[in-house]
């Protein structure tokens, strides 16, 4: 077989096995926005984890991308991406880029789209993968996440990928009228609930959307560098 037919052949697997996920876990645990769907359904995850990993690509499991990190399993990206209830016109702040898989998510689903990574390697690594599969508008930041983006906010939604102590207050003062925030937060660093917060003039609305596990969150505002998750 030449090597054209072979990438094209891995490409056709690739999207049936993308086609399955969304019916087989998406759909089947209760995922029902039209577009978080079709978003889930083309961004090619296997590009955004190692080689060894492709082939689990679309396995409802987190997957190890380096630096001790994983990208989220694709029922968690689906989950927390819907509780943004994004309708398209959005600015987004993503806290916890990893792969930068999450990410492209958002970039089908929103207007403009920044992520912050505090780990440079990753960043790096998200950024030209980003590039590479044409997703010119996220916009990647290396930084500490638990300060938010002051110099781009205020933001119409944030989520956050790893797991919080409390509520960064950045994220109040960064959040613009009507925003959600949603964020896994746990006095264990390696368990959290995941909640949803939405401004309503000075206050925060709060609401419980259940357990999940996440990397803790690591920063000024968050755990310390030495947490083990
Ligand atoms: N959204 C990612 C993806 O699609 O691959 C998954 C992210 S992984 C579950 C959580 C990420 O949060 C890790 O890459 C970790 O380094 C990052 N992180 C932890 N604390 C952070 C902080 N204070 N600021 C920015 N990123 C942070």
């Amino acid at each position: 077989m030449d090597t054209y037919r072979a990438v094209e052949d891995s490409a056709s697997r690739y999207s049936e096995k993308r086609e399955r996920m969304i019916r087989e876990t998406l759909v089947a645990r209760g995922i029902g926005d039209a577009r978080v769907l079709a978003a889930m359904g083309t961004v090619p995850r296997e590009e955004f984890v190692p080689q060894q990993f492709q082939s689990e690509a679309y396995g409802d499991c987190p997957l190890p991308i380096g630096s001790g990190q994983t990208v989220a399993q694709p029922y968690t990206v689906a989950f927390m991406v819907e509780a943004l209830q994004l309708k398209g016109p959005e600015r987004v702040l993503e806290i916890g880029t990893g792969s930068g898989y999450g990410a492209a998510v958002l970039a089908h689903l929103a207007n403009e789209v920044h992520t912050v990574e505090r780990i440079l390697l990753l960043a790096q690594q998200a950024q030209n993968r980003l590039v590479r599969l044409g997703y010119r508008g996220v916009h990647v930041h290396a930084a500490d996440g638990t300060l938010g983006l002051p110099s781009c906010a205020p933001f119409d939604a944030i989520v956050v990928t790893a797991g919080a102590k409390q509520l960064p207050q950045a994220y109040h003062t960064q959040l613009a009228e009507g925003g959600r925030i949603v964020i896994p937060i746990g006095s264990n660093p390696s368990s959290q609930k995941l909640y949803r917060f939405t401004r309503q003039g000075h206050q925060l609305v709060k609401e419980d959307l259940g357990q999940f596990a996440f990397v803790p969150l690591i920063g000024k505002h968050g755990w310390p560098a030495d947490t083990v998750s």
